[in-house]
């Protein structure tokens, strides 16, 4: 074949595999821009796992009527004007090619009102080619449309995983994007269902719980050290919360968030050993240093740099996070019912109630680490407190999904089934230790799966065993269920280990503890009474006496919580009376 120049178009797919390799990169992109434009908040709608649409719209400063054009076309972009600029980069972007990119294997809608401007535009690309640009109203910022990801690529199309997974990048850049950016207000949709959301008021800590729940991020130590002129911010886990991947360790340099092999070898030094083999801490680490000692033009998709001074970042960031480790004092979280938890968690059934953003007051918590004197903290000696319930007094349900219950400190909603979790669950891990009953079927039921929930069940035999499972490879993907926990008894067998596979393929949430700790909690999620029943006031007091008789009452094994507390001061200052 004669070497001939690719036309235009060839060239761009090429160019665009390197910067949209998935839906969650194509989100990444879109993120990085409207932070960029000095967004305040951010919505990201998500239809088919990504491969429908993916919508970012934000309040920044927009795209000038004029520019619409410019701004999807290959290299151009506002950030960037000379190739010494190229040291001195605040921005996110740079490289002006993610929009043309995106828009070469999908359909693009850009519109957007500037600041500046009193009407906004719109234009509309697919596949690489202008198809509609014209003026339209619209709010000031920017909103990104893209559809039909890779319609025109299919060879692209069949690389993508599974919806699920696909799901899942998009949640990670998300989530990891909102930790970085706390002081922005992020909301994520998937299929009009709101799964995640900030309330962009600063405070850090909120986001962890957020991402990860009341009981992890309970748990997580605060990292922050100076040393000029980097510094480094952030949280880890403490040794006894960890993972059997790396997907948890994340790093941002320069609000940036970067893969990079060696800054993870840095915090693995830091854990030396203090973990057992295969297991990885849970880390987002915040690094930051005049941007001239990084390049970060490595690869088109901006997640690698190279660092000016590698050995001295690499020994800051083990030597930070091993002080942490030592002083071992975790993120102060406070009460849970001066906590604004967002609503609309992942994977909850049932209405949830809006708690008012309003009293969410930390004041008062010493959140930082004594100054960097370079030596090590003595290890606390305190547990962190068990978050008791006082006595309470069931008055009734609302809803048929919540319980109120009053206490000598105010008033108590409690979520039935988050509670009635979160008392099974202790039952059962009590109940352990001397084997849970199980009952036997009066006939074996066959179970068939799909072959890839028949290898995920095959792993945990010997864990469905001590809980008082008895299930038998049968043939392929067959399996043959004899005996099923107590607890689990009056529900059809074959649903019971279904649900439970179907929950094992789940794992989304990060969940902390041993394996067994993880399936009774799923068993106690499938045997909680539902929302949506009736309660006898007979039976609410019982849940709330069993919910007073537990360790941690306030969460539900999946560290969600189970109940708000309006003490009598929130009441009063809801009222006016303060
Ligand atoms: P880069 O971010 O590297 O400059 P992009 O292709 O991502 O390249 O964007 C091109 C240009 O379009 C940006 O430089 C910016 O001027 C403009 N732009 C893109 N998204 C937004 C947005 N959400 N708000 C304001 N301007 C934007
Ligand atoms: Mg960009």
């Amino acid at each position: 074949m004669p070497i001939q120049v690719l036309p235009d178009e060839v060239a761009s797919q090429i160019a665009a595999g390197e910067v949209v390799e998935r839906p969650a990169s194509v989100v990444k992109e879109l993120l990085e821009n409207a932070l960029d434009a000095g967004a305040r908040s951010i919505l990201i709608r998500v239809e088919g796992a990504g491969r429908g649409l993916v919508e970012v719209s934000d309040d920044g400063m927009g795209i000038s009527a004029d520019e619409l054009e410019l701004a999807v076309s290959r290299h151009a972009t506002s950030k960037l004007a000379s190739a010494e600029d190229l040291f001195r980069i605040g921005s996110l972007g740079f490289r002006g090619e993610a929009l043309a990119s995106i828009a070469s294997v999908a359909r693009l809608t850009v519109r957007s009102r500037a600041s500046n401007s009193q009407s906004g535009a719109q234009i509309k690309v697919d596949a690489g080619r202008i198809t509609a640009a014209a003026p339209v109203g619209a709010p000031q910022g920017t909103t990104v449309r893209v559809m039909d990801l890779f319609y025109n690529v299919p060879a692209r199309l069949k690389f993508l995983k599974s919806d699920r997974t696909e799901r899942r990048r998009i949640n990670e850049i998300v989530m990891r994007y909102s930790l970085a950016y706390p002081q922005v207000r992020v909301q994520l949709e998937h299929d009009g269902r709101s799964t995640f959301s900030t309330s962009g008021n600063g405070d850090r800590r909120e986001v962890l719980v957020a991402v990860y729940g009341v009981e992890i991020a309970r748990k997580l130590l605060v990292v922050e050290s100076r040393e000029d002129p980097l510094s480094l911010d952030g949280f880890i886990s403490p040794t006894e919360v960890t993972r059997s991947n790396r997907n948890e360790i994340t790093f941002f340099v320069n609000g940036r968030w970067v893969h990079d092999p060696a800054l993870t070898a840095a915090l693995m030094q830091a854990y030396h050993t203090m973990l057992m083999t295969g297991r990885f801490p849970l880390a987002v680490l915040m690094l930051d240093m005049p941007p001239g000692l990084v390049d970060v033009n490595v690869h088109p998709a901006k997640a690698e740099v190279r660092f000016r001074q590698k050995d001295r970042v690499f020994s800051a960031v083990q030597r930070s996070v091993r002080r942490a480790l030592l002083a071992h004092s975790p993120v102060p979280i406070g009460d849970l019912s001066e906590l604004w938890i967002p609503d609309g968690r992942p994977d909850e059934a049932g209405p949830r109630l809006a708690v008012p953003p309003e009293p969410v007051s930390f004041e008062g918590w010493s959140y930082r680490l004594p100054p960097d004197q370079g030596q090590a903290q003595p290890p606390s000696p305190e547990e962190p407190p068990v978050q008791r319930v006082p006595l309470l007094r069931a008055v009734g349900q609302v809803g048929a999904a919540y319980l109120v219950a009053e206490g000598p400190d105010g008033l108590y909603l409690i979520d039935q089934h988050a509670a009635h979790e979160r008392v099974l669950f202790e039952k059962m891990m009590a109940a352990r230790q001397h084997g849970l009953v199980s009952q036997r079927l009066l006939q074996p039921e066959a179970v068939e799966l799909t072959p890839a929930q028949a290898a995920l069940i095959e792993e945990e035999l010997p864990v469905l065993a001590q809980l008082g499972f008895e299930v038998e490879p049968f043939g392929p993907a067959i399996f043959s269920v004899r005996a099923v926990p107590e607890l689990l008894a009056d529900i059809d067998p074959a649903r019971a280990l279904r649900v439970l596979v179907e929950d094992f393929e789940e794992d989304e949430r990060p969940l902390q503890g041993e394996l067994e700790a993880r399936v009774i909690a799923r068993i106690c999620k499938r045997a909680a009474v539902r929302s949506g029943i009736t309660l006898s006031m007979e039976e609410q007091r019982a849940l709330v006496r069993d919910l007073e008789a537990c360790q941690a009452p306030r969460t539900c094994p999946h560290g969600r919580p189970t109940m708000i507390h309006l003490s009598v001061d929130v009441l009063a200052r809801q009222f006016g009376r303060k």
